[in-house]
């Protein structure tokens, strides 16, 4: 048993004796496999050979304590891999085929390579010129990370499409301090302000303790606000051993039932980004058949081969996106 959840105290308790528990940080977890079962143990395959879009992970563990968060007991603190491991990989998955790479990580904006002096808007630019790589993505990025520079670095890069995931968790400041979240509502609306011309999609958690119906009234206003389009919903769920393990004081029906207010909310504005494009031009990199993403990450539908890119005019919206003409 291997994973983040094989470091979480007891999480694993009272399993049969021929199965091994192994709580280390990521990096040694190979190497105590490969001790355990012998030679054949691991081999770091090149899976996803088939795939349009490659996940390169730049950095493991998170130096942040969210109130509610497990990640840091379990993954351990911040640490980065090499520029030069990173920008081989990426060339490497785009001789393979890939058309896309996703700069993955848990809190991305961490990343430095104290030897190379390189952070996270330098990597971008990096990997931006790695020749033959169509479009660049992060997979998030925390709304504390996103500075001039990395700004910068995401404009002058020209495989960057014009997607981020930044979480928000909640719009209520109260709610966002007892999260320990380091920032309030307005200063998210200030940092997402710059980048309006980005489909900004977020995550949120409701039913946190002692979240009411005004704190979660406000969160809808600040996504309103920050004309975000596609929420990830995740109802408040205790993690053990964190600040907030022993609190879960709103009902399950509350939970649910914001749960589903917010999903309605996030659709309705995801189908509303969608019309907006009727008429307009993109280009879509089609990821499987009859389907692909554009610049923004927006979804379209159209009949293309895998791993093209293709010009493409907005037809129609449909339920899964945006028709090509
Ligand atoms: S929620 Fe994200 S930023 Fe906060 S501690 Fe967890 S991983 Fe770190």
């Amino acid at each position: 048993m291997t994973g983040c959840g094989a470091n979480l105290d007891g999480a694993f308790g009272g399993l049969p004796e021929n199965v091994t528990v192994i709580s280390r940080p990521s990096e040694d977890t190979p190497g105590a496999v490969a001790g355990d079962v012998g030679a054949i143990g691991c081999v770091r395959a090149d899976a996803r050979l088939e795939r349009t879009r490659a996940f390169v992970k730049i950095q493991d563990g998170c130096s942040f304590s969210c109130a509610f968060c497990v990640i840091p007991q379990v993954r351990g603190s911040s640490r980065s891999r090499s520029t030069v491991t990173i920008l081989a990989e990426v060339r490497r998955r785009v001789a393979q085929g890939h058309r896309e790479v996703v700069l993955t990580g848990i809190n991305l904006g961490l990343f430095r390579d104290r030897d190379a002096g390189v952070r996270l808007p330098e990597l971008v630019r990096e990997v931006g010129r790695t020749p033959g790589l169509a479009r660049l993505r992060l997979s998030s990025i925390e709304v504390n990370h996103l500075t001039d520079e990395l700004i910068a670095a995401l404009r002058d890069t020209p495989a960057v499409g014009r997607h981020l995931h930044v979480p928000l968790q909640s719009g209520d400041d109260d709610v966002l301090r007892a999260m320990r979240r380091r920032y309030t509502a307005d200063g998210y609306l200030r940092k997402v302000e710059p980048l309006s011309d980005f489909q900004l999609t977020t995550d949120v958690i409701v039913g946190f303790p002692d979240e009411d119906e005004a704190a979660f009234a406000r969160t809808l206003a600040t996504l309103e606000r920050a004309r975000a389009t596609k929420v990830h919903v995740f109802p408040y769920s205790p993690r053990p051993g964190t600040a907030t393990a022993q609190a879960d004081r709103i009902p399950a029906a509350v939970k649910r039932d914001r749960s589903a207010r917010l999903r309605a909310w996030s659709n309705a504005a995801c189908h509303a980004h969608w019309l907006a494009k009727l008429g307009r031009e993109d280009v879509v990199l089609v990821d499987r058949p009859g389907r692909g993403y554009g610049a923004d990450y927006s979804p379209w539908l159209l009949d293309a081969a895998v791993g093209e890119l293709v010009p493409v005019r907005a037809q129609a919206v449909v339920e899964e996106g945006i028709l090509a003409a």
